[in-house]
């Protein structure tokens, strides 16, 4: 459905001379970072979407890095920026990530797009969070009043994910690693949300029948990209799971173009 969207979205863009177009920015050499900006870049040119390259040097100091990014920023061919992690450990320390201007940050990774959130505003949501969101209301499974559990308080996904989540209506538990008891917890959700980064923190004691689950977690184990969850004893008991892979994180890209394209928009149409 939404590559759909998508592909009908690039096409009006196109027929008015608008050639969507993101920018990916990396920084060093890690394979980790060049295996996700490869797998970005089949989807987005397989749908229409331009994808430019932007490598710099691992030695590359703050304040050059900040120019370059602004020079991104600027230059109105590119509607998007990923910026690639893990940056330089200098530029990780200091956060260098904050320098994506809010109008072109289709990650929400800066902190304007999650202020805007926490706002309940309009913005761009950070991919992950709302790729669940999407998920759930592509199956109509109501989110106000419902219980929902969310395993994992990261910026990237468990925060911003409970916000949407509250924004939205539902009651919203948030648990992590100093949580006591987490069974507790995941065995009263009417939906469970996993984002940990633990292979099998949920096993089927710990669930309850008749609920749903979303695995967020990528794990690799003996080679195979496994979830959070122990998938194939919860499976049979629960009402419905996404899989991994397959699940969240296909829905992920399809969420960064739907922000890409709005940023076009944004800054094409509305200027
Ligand atoms: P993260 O920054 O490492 O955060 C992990 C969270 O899990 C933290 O809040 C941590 O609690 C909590 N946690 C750790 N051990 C726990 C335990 N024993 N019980 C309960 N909570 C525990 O990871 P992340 O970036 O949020 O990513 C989480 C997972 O999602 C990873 O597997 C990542 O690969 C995956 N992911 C997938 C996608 C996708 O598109 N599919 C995108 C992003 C991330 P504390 O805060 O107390 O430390």
């Amino acid at each position: 459905k939404l590559e759909n969207i998508i592909k009908e979205k690039v096409k009006s863009f196109r027929s008015l001379g608008i050639f969507p177009t993101l920018c990916v920015v990396k920084v060093g050499d890690s394979s980790e970072a060049e295996a996700y900006a490869r797998s970005i870049e089949k989807f987005f040119l397989k749908v229409g979407i331009n994808v430019d390259r932007k490598n710099f040097d691992k030695s590359i100091s703050l304040k050059k890095f900040n120019e370059e990014i602004n020079l991104i920023g600027e230059d109105r061919r590119f509607h998007g920026i990923l910026v690639l992690r893990p940056l330089s450990e200098e530029l990780e320390k200091k956060k260098a990530f904050q320098f994506v201007p809010p109008n072109k940050d289709i990650e929400g990774i800066t902190y304007e797009n999650l202020g805007k959130i926490v706002a309940g505003e309009e913005c761009f949501y950070p991919c992950t969070s709302q790729a669940v969101i999407e998920l759930l209301d592509f199956y109509n499974i109501p989110l106000e009043g419902r219980e929902v559990v969310v395993v994992g308080r990261s910026i990237s996904v468990g925060k911003p994910l409970s916000l949407l989540l509250i924004n939205r209506n539902a009651t919203v538990t948030i648990c992590h690693s100093k949580t006591r008891d987490l069974l507790k917890y995941t065995k009263n959700a009417e939906i469970l949300i996993v984002a940990v980064g633990k292979p099998s923190i949920i096993t089927q004691d710990m669930v309850g029948e008749n609920i749903v689950v979303v695995d967020v977690g990528t794990n690799i184990v003996d080679g195979k990209i496994v979830g959070d969850v122990d998938f194939e004893r919860v499976k049979g008991k629960v009402k419905a799971i996404t899989p991994v892979p397959g699940g969240i994180g296909v829905i992920t890209t399809r969420v960064l173009a739907l922000n890409l394209l709005k940023a076009v928009e944004r800054n094409e149409i509305r200027v």
